[in-house]
């Protein structure tokens, strides 16, 4: 998902508005800032710790057969 950032103010939006919400300006272009960095780094963490649940219940399972 990318930002858009307003050309005339700088203002960055989440979604592609028809218009700056801050000074109403009509031209926007796709923003690469931060964020998406550490948007990654929480999916990577919500991944390991899935991984480590899944893996835990298996030990768990295997145990008690
Ligand atoms: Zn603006």
């Amino acid at each position: 998902m990318s930002k858009w950032q307003c050309d005339a103010c700088g203002k960055v939006h989440r979604r592609n508005p028809k218009n700056c919400r801050s000074c109403g300006h009509t031209v926007l272009s796709p923003y690469h800032g931060d964020g998406e960095e550490g948007r990654d780094w929480l999916w990577v963490g919500l991944v390991a710790l899935t991984v480590l649940i899944v893996a835990s219940i298996l030990l768990v399972a295997l145990t008690v057969l």
